[in-house]
């Protein structure tokens, strides 16, 4: 991971954004920019200075894995280190913060430390955006925790049967992806099944699986601080007609979606191909979700795959497809693959079988 050759891009942004310097506090984004894994940081880029703040709990780790920025510990909160560095080293700085992670009790606090001339501004998402385009060690992460993700369905499927409960279907797959090497769960494991695969996140419950029905299995593992993302809806039993035709109507949208993305394409395209097809089969408005989203060191980061979005498409990006429709009281479908945008349309990250599968 080149974290300097990130800290320069981000260096590089500052003048045209009319900032001095930002104040980043989303542990994603210091993680991107240094490489820092724990659970407590703050970090300052401007111009003349990168300095990373944590607490003492940290001292060990931080020397050891924050690259290009000077280590500051204290026994303060990284936000107060922060503040009296900024005191000490600057009289006069318009600082850009990450509004959208910064609790308005924190902008208070800053407000009222840094006093004189100093500027807080909410700065634009630089750091999300540079993260929207992976470079090719991310991108061999991404492949290697999709991969352990797509091995799990073997897991999965073993103690998929009627009767068992939701639950312990997601702990046999949590403990496979454990003993995998997972370092944890990239969200609560969703397995939804009968009625409740209606719920487009419905949690694996206590509920025992019903002996007709869909199950939405919708999981993702962290590897090397990166997040997979797949679903898959299995049928227990046989498929009525109507499910069976959802189903095939799901799966018809979600390779339409596949087939829009290539370079220079909107998000809004890529919903639209999924979008337009359930439409045309009366399910337009079972489709209550957007079609995908960005996934890298968190589950959902930028772009989002909404209906009508802008963002255009470039290599490198990493994203999920993920059409569904959700008949409320009867059953839900949604099929979720994790792709990689390539110079020439898509590579998919999550191979495995998309036919209807009846147990
Ligand atoms: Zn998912
Ligand atoms: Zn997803």
């Amino acid at each position: 991971m080149d974290h300097r050759s990130r800290q320069r891009h981000l260096q590089s942004l500052l003048a045209e954004n009319h900032i001095d310097g930002l104040l980043l506090t989303h542990l994603p984004n210091i993680r991107y920019l240094c490489g820092f894994t724990g659970s407590a940081a703050a970090l300052v880029l401007t111009e003349k200075h990168k300095a990373f703040f944590t607490d003492s709990r940290y001292t060990t780790q931080s020397r050891e894995e924050v690259q290009g920025a000077r280590v500051i510990v204290s026994r303060k909160a990284p936000l107060v280190t922060a503040g009296e560095w900024l005191k000490s080293h600057y009289r006069k700085l318009t600082l850009g913060i990450e509004g959208e992670h910064l609790s308005v009790a924190a902008q208070a606090r800053m407000k009222t430390s840094l006093t004189g001339g100093f500027r807080l501004k909410q700065a634009p998402s630089l750091v999300e955006r540079a993260r929207m385009v992976k470079d090719s060690d991310e991108l061999e992460r991404m492949r290697a925790a999709a991969l352990l993700g797509v091995n799990l369905l073997d897991s999965l499927k073993s103690v998929l049967r009627v009767g068992a409960k939701e639950c312990e279907v997601s702990a046999e797959l949590e403990y496979a992806a454990s003993r995998a090497g997972a370092e944890a769960m990239s969200f609560p494991t969703i397995i939804a099944s009968g009625e409740r695969s209606a719920l487009p996140h419905g949690r694996a419950s206590q509920h025992a699986i019903p002996p007709k029905g869909f199950v939405v299995c919708d999981f993702g593992v962290i590897l090397g601080g990166y997040c997979s993302d797949m679903t898959r809806t299995l049928s227990v039993g046989r498929a009525s007609n109507a499910s069976r035709r959802a189903y095939e109507a799901v799966r018809e949208a979600q390779q339409a979606a596949l087939d829009a993305v290539r370079p220079g394409r909107t998000v809004g395209q890529v919903d639209q191909a999924a979008r337009n097809l359930l439409v045309e089969q009366g399910l337009g408005r079972y489709f209550t979700h957007s079609t995908g989203h960005g996934v890298g060191l968190e589950i959902h980061e930028a772009p989002r795959l909404a209906s009508g979005g802008k963002d255009i498409l470039q290599p490198g990006m990493v994203v999920t497809i993920e059409p569904g429709v959700y008949l409320p009281g009867r059953f839900g479908v949604r099929i979720e693959d994790t792709i990689i945008v390539t110079d020439r349309g898509y590579e998919i990250l999550t191979p495995a079988n998309k036919e209807l599968t009846e147990l």
